[in-house]
């Protein structure tokens, strides 16, 4: 965890183009993301479209801030860390689960040949899928769901970013990741640090998995999810 700094640096020129160079610079190089593809990618996507009008001041500070219906959007330094754990290649079909605004959505389809996003929240899966279309993302779909299911109709995918924490990792999503594939997921109990994790599906079918760093991400929601933790 790091002090948040929301300054955004707005001057002449193009204000929010150095706002994202800061924020490149010193909340993502400076913790080591070196993917330049990535780098790049965070360098494009305007994030203040994907903030509600009143932060986007504070759309390029080292935060992750709210954008309605108890939810929000990841803060850059884990966007781009979990891009860069995924490593969407461009011919790959990435899979999100937890579309939220579409920015972690917009970020992948600057990488990956077709980006599918689910979203269990119906008006944020409308409003995420106008922000991209309007800033002309084509190659994504949105749809408003249950994302333990995945999405099988457009299954194998080459990534998985999961960005709603479960107990346990859905099995769909497993059975959905194409061989070579990766699943980037916060893994763990409610309210209390989760785990970052990465599963790697070898050429094989085998399944490798490890442990990057704790995390604290809402919790992934729904019917399947919630029998998963035991609950009432
Ligand atoms: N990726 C988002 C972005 O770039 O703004 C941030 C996502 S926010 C941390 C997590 C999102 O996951 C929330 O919008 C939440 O409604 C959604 N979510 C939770 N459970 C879900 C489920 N079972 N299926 C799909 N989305 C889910």
């Amino acid at each position: 965890p790091v002090a948040a700094c929301a300054q955004t640096g707005l001057g002449s020129g193009d204000p929010a183009a150095a706002a994202r160079q800061a924020m490149v610079e010193q909340q993502l190089v400076a913790r080591g993301i070196d993917d330049t593809r990535v780098l790049d990618a965070m360098r494009r996507v305007p994030r203040h479209r994907f903030v509600p009008e009143a932060l986007a001041e504070q759309a390029y500070g080292d935060q992750p801030l709210p954008i309605g219906h108890d939810q929000t959007i990841s803060q850059p330094y884990i966007v781009a860390l979990m891009t860069q754990l995924a490593r969407p290649a461009p011919d790959d079909r990435v899979l999100e689960v937890g579309t939220g605004s579409g920015y972690q959505a917009a970020v992948l389809a600057e990488l990956a040949g077709e980006v599918y996003s689910i979203e269990i929240v119906t008006p944020l899966a409308t409003r995420a899928a106008l922000t991209l279309r309007r800033l002309g993302y084509s190659n994504v779909a949105v749809r408003s769901g249950d994302g333990y299911a995945g999405w099988p109709e457009h299954a194998p995918f080459g990534a998985i970013v999961v960005t709603a924490a479960p107990e346990r990792i859905p099995p769909p999503l497993l059975e959905q990741l194409a061989p070579g594939g990766r699943l980037v997921i916060p893994v763990g109990p409610l309210h209390a640090t989760q785990e970052l994790r990465v599963v790697e599906k070898r050429e094989d079918g085998s399944l490798h998995e490890r442990v990057v760093i704790p995390v604290r991400f809402v919790p992934l929601t729904g019917e399947a999810a919630t029998r998963d933790r035991g609950d009432p």
